[in-house]
């Protein structure tokens, strides 16, 4: 074939292959136009999942007559007119690309009407512009309807998923846009049936009305407000406590200057900022936006503009990853807000909150049915528990009570019962002292009084040679004494009594990875795995008992540590019963 210049339809189709993959992208682009057209409500019709039709209605600025046929031509913009503006671009579009691919791959009319025009113009087509704007009745604004999306590309048409879940990704398209633009009201009809009816959000009220409707109803419960701006750059929004966790990543929005995206850079900062608190399968949730002068990041990298580059990427990434992880260590024992127990009107039973979000991937987690009272009687082993005066002063924790099944700490506070899981506490306030420790320099070690001789694989062993120095800044003192033998002679205090053996092999299993890596962060977190794996050898075991003493010295170390509300998977490591709920429970007050 000789070389020819492809006709213009083509061209359109073959960008339409990366700009509108599948109708949700169509509805995304369209409302994008109405946002940048100044609209401030916005109305989307969809059928058949948006695959039969999807209407885009809005108060925006109108396009004048004399440009409808330019704003279905490829490459055609108002919205910038030179590199520079293309580097400092505010808009969310910017390319002129979306009308025409659409047009291209379906039967799209164009309505519009500037505020200057007595009625609106209409331009229609069918895959090619045919014929020119007829006059036609509309308010000032923009109505584009596009039906029959794909009728002339079958391979592509082939490629839609069922009606509903095409239209569960538009109507999460759609989400996503809303939670960006507060000041724009958003409807969505699917058929017959409203999905959503999103008002202009005014005030931090209405903001939080929709996020919580577009969102999760508990997920502010569950959330801290962030506000950080520092070097040019403002993170604002919400974040999850690690408590609230999910088994999917479905309740993250990130937006860069109003745009949302999905980017390695961000995903990282906030993977890491939750990395201690977050079991590995459970995902973090959030609604965060980024804004920073539009020089500092390219937008013009990704065909549906959902991915970004910043100029000073590591200065972003450090700068998330700051604020997140702050903001999570900040919080401190609220027994007002923290993991409450519910009692069920109907049937007495006792639950934990709906935000406890287990099950999926987290598995061993509490279900409700492990809360449920039953009337057993201790164990034969267990021993009658301490009672103690009740005391009523303004520990958030309170004051221990007694401990039961050697497995939870009972604690009495302003607000009622406390019950504390003491192993998941206790594992949680000494990783965070043995990190404390470590970036002031290191671990101290006790040398043992018997140098204590393990045998390991020889791997091990050559990965323990090798491991030398960093595991002395881990109090872990330990030489090669042949092939397979390692002579530990001096650890951590605190793991003096532990198994040294199942230790050390697990320890340096640990550290293996960390060589491997060799990416600065990524060490940290090794070291930190290392941290989390001692802290959980030295906590205490169940089974073991406490006196008050030592039980009250927990709780006040709890309220003094960095997201002692979790331990180190995420899982809470204490609930609060209040009066109100125990009254409830017993029927008084009825
Ligand atoms: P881009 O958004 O990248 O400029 P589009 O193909 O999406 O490209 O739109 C082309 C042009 O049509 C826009 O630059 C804008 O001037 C005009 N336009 C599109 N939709 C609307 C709308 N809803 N209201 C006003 N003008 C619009
Ligand atoms: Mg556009």
């Amino acid at each position: 074939m000789p070389i020819q210049v492809l006709p213009e339809q083509l061209v359109n189709q073959i960008a339409a292959g990366e700009v509108v993959e599948r109708p949700a992208a169509v509805a995304k682009e369209l409302v994008e136009n109405s946002l940048d057209a100044g609209a401030h409500h916005v109305e989307v019709d969809a059928e058949q999942g948006g695959l039969a039709r999807i209407q885009v209605r809005d108060d925006g600025r109108g396009i004048a007559r004399g440009e409808l046929a330019l704003a279905l031509t490829r490459h055609a913009t108002s919205k910038i007119a030179s590199l520079d503006d293309l580097e400092h671009v505010r808009s969310l579009g910017f390319r002129g690309e979306a009308l025409p691919s659409i047009l291209s791959v379906s039967r799209l009319a164009l309505v519009s009407r500037t505020a200057a025009d007595e009625h609106g113009w209409r331009l229609y087509g069918e895959g090619t512009l045919a014929g020119s704007p007829e006059p036609a009745a509309h308010a000032p604004g923009t109505t584009v309807e596009v039906r029959d999306l794909f009728f002339n590309t079958p391979a592509r048409r082939k490629f839609m998923r069922a009606e509903s879940t095409e239209f569960r990704h538009l109507d999460q398209a759609l989400r996503r846009i809303a939670l960006a633009r507060f000041d724009t009201a958003l409807t969505l009809r699917h058929g017959a049936r409203k999905v959503f009816e999103l008002p202009a959000a005014a005030g931090a009220t209405g903001q939080a009305q929709r996020v919580a409707q577009l969102t999760d109803p508990e997920f502010l419960d569950n959330a801290l407000e962030l506000d950080e701006s520092r070097l040019g750059l403002r993170l604002s929004g919400w974040i999850a406590l690690p408590s609230f966790s999910r088994g999917q990543p479905d309740l993250q929005h990130f937006y860069v200057n109003g745009r949302p995206v999905r980017d390695k850079l961000v995903g990282h900062a906030l993977r890491r900022a939750y990395a201690d608190a977050l079991h590995g399968s459970r995902y973090p949730a959030f609604v965060l936006y980024l804004e920073c002068d539009p020089a500092r990041v390219d937008v013009n990298v990704h065909p549906a503009k959902v991915e970004v580059r910043f100029r000073d990427s590591s200065v972003v990434h450090d700068f998330i990853f700051g604020a997140v992880h702050l903001a999570l260590r900040r919080v401190r024992p609220d027994p007002s807000s923290h993991h409450q127990v519910h009692v069920d009107r109907e049937t007495g039973e006792i639950q934990p909150q709906d935000s406890f979000r287990y099950g999926g991937a987290g598995g061993a987690a509490p279900g409700p049915g492990s809360w449920r009272t039953s009337a057993k009687s201790p164990g034969p082993g267990a021993a009658p528990p301490a009672i103690a005066e009740p005391r009523s002063d303004d520990m958030p924790l309170g004051h221990a009570l007694a401990q039961l099944n050697g497995i939870f700490i009972l604690a009495q506070n302003r607000e009622g019962l406390v019950l504390v899981d003491m192993h998941a506490a206790h594992e949680r306030v000494l990783y965070e002292r043995m990190k404390r420790a470590l970036r002031e320099g290191g671990i101290a070690s006790q040398v043992l009084l018997v140098p204590a001789v393990v045998t390991v694989p020889e791997d091990v062993a050559e990965e323990a040679e090798r491991a030398r120095e960093r595991l002395h800044r881990l109090g872990l003192e330990l030489d090669r004494s042949g092939p397979t033998t390692l002579t530990v002679r001096a650890v951590p205090p605190l793991l003096a009594q532990s198994d040294l053996g199942a230790l050390v092999k697990s320890l340096l299993g640990a550290a293996a990875d960390d060589e491997s890596r060799g990416h600065f962060s990524e060490v940290l977190d090794a070291q930190e795995r290392v941290l989390a794996d001692m802290a959980c050898r030295a906590a205490v075991r169940s089974g073991r008992q406490l006196t008050l003493p030592e039980m009250d010295a927990l709780l006040r170390d709890m309220e003094r540590t960095d997201l002692a509300g979790q331990c180190n998977h995420g899982r809470p490591t204490w609930v609060q019963f209040t009066h109100g709920e125990l009254d409830r429970f017993f029927l008084r007050g009825r």
